[in-house]
């Protein structure tokens, strides 16, 4: 028997551990693929420019397929977790940013806590991150 791996366990996978930001950049990256009409990729289709470098990126090298190898994924570092999708055959552009609040929330300071403490940190952070309504999550702007 063979049973496929979400796209989560996927991300999980190639990313090597669960954080906030491989969480954030998993949501991101299946909003921009709703919101351009994309829905299975095999080819990279898409290029991602973040305004940051996190461990969000390599949700977008695995779910929007914009590899760094391939030249698909940018980084231009202005300490903001907004991010601009562009697929080949379109001109429109998607600018998704992640609300401050909720960047607020899941980077509190960890470094005096215990292994288990900052485990129970990033689960409330994972929660938080794919559980909240998305119009308090994101702005998703098109631009022409
Ligand atoms: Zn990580």
């Amino acid at each position: 028997m063979c049973i496929e791996k979400t796209p989560w366990e996927q991300v999980i996978e190639f990313h090597g551990h669960t954080c906030a930001e491989i969480a954030l950049g998993y949501r991101v990256a299946q909003i921009a693929n709703r919101e351009l009409g994309v829905s299975e990729i095999f080819e990279p289709l898409i290029k991602v420019t973040a305004y940051t470098h996190s461990c969000a990126l390599d949700a977008f090298q695995i779910i929007n397929r914009a590899t760094y190898g391939r030249n698909y994924l940018f980084v231009v570092e202005q300490n903001i977790h907004s991010y601009v999708f562009q697929t080949n055959d379109r001109a429109e552009k998607l600018q998704i940013t992640v609300n401050s609040e909720i960047i607020e929330k899941i980077t509190e300071d960890v470094v005096s806590l215990s292994s288990r403490e900052r485990q129970a940190k990033t689960i409330e952070a994972i929660k938080i991150i794919l559980g909240t309504e998305e119009a308090q999550f994101c702005e998703i702007k098109h631009k022409a």
